[in-house]
């Protein structure tokens, strides 16, 4: 399973932009971000104008560091979202639909990598089945719950505990704190989109994958 091997605080470096990849870090004053780290590379901060395509490039990176997506991947989802009447919430909403974001949405794990580890070490069950493939896209009505095994439990529930009674979005509901289990209620929409990541320009991402 291909995944990104590079440094996370890196990427955001990179996009000078908070992508919360790491778990409490983030949140944290140690953020390279919140203290203004200049992007990476020898004189990372000497940078000319950003030309039309870098900037639909970079807004691209964006999304798929965000959802922890690689290029193939993203490629494929977009050419699942042309398919739709609007591509851009399209490809939003397929994205939020990954199980490894609908894990962490549900608030079974700190972040996307750790929702994912989650799922590629099988702790997780859609539908009543073990599913251990992260980029499956979860269906309405689907059910998302937590193996029923002493280590799921405990790693979900401790994640759970530090949430608190942090609310889920309004797509998904969270039916059972204490065994951990989630439902989507309906395909997310663009105002479903993590917040966090809420401001991207998917036009931008069009224009670029339509070249
Ligand atoms: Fe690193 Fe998280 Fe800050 Fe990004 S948001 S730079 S991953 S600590």
């Amino acid at each position: 399973m291909a995944r990104f091997t590079d440094p996370a605080c890196k990427r955001c470096r990179r996009e000078q932009l908070k992508l919360f990849l790491k778990g409490s870090r983030c949140f944290s004053s140690k953020c390279p971000i919140d203290r203004q780290a200049l992007p990476p590379g020898m004189h990372g901060a000497r940078r000319g104008k950003t030309s039309e395509y870098g900037l639909r490039l970079r807004e691209k990176q964006r999304l798929k560091f965000f959802y922890g997506v690689l290029e193939r991947q993203f490629r494929r989802y977009f050419e699942l979202a042309t398919r739709q009447a609007n591509t851009g919430e399209a490809l939003l909403s397929i994205l939020e639909r990954r199980l490894d974001n609908v894990v962490h949405r549900l608030g079974f794990a700190p972040n996307r990598k750790g929702a994912r580890q989650l799922v590629a070490h099988g702790h997780v069950m859609v539908n009543g089945r073990k599913c251990d493939v992260p980029s499956v896209l979860v269906k309405p009505n689907d059910i998302i719950k937590v193996k029923m095994a002493v280590r799921s439990l405990a790693l979900t529930r401790l994640h759970l505990q530090a949430v608190g009674g942090e609310p889920v979005p309004d797509f998904l509901e969270r039916t059972n704190s204490e065994d951990p289990e989630g439902r989507m209620l309906r395909l997310p929409g663009r105002g479903d989109v993590d917040p966090r990541i809420s401001e991207i320009r998917e036009q931008l991402i069009i224009e670029i994958a339509t070249r």
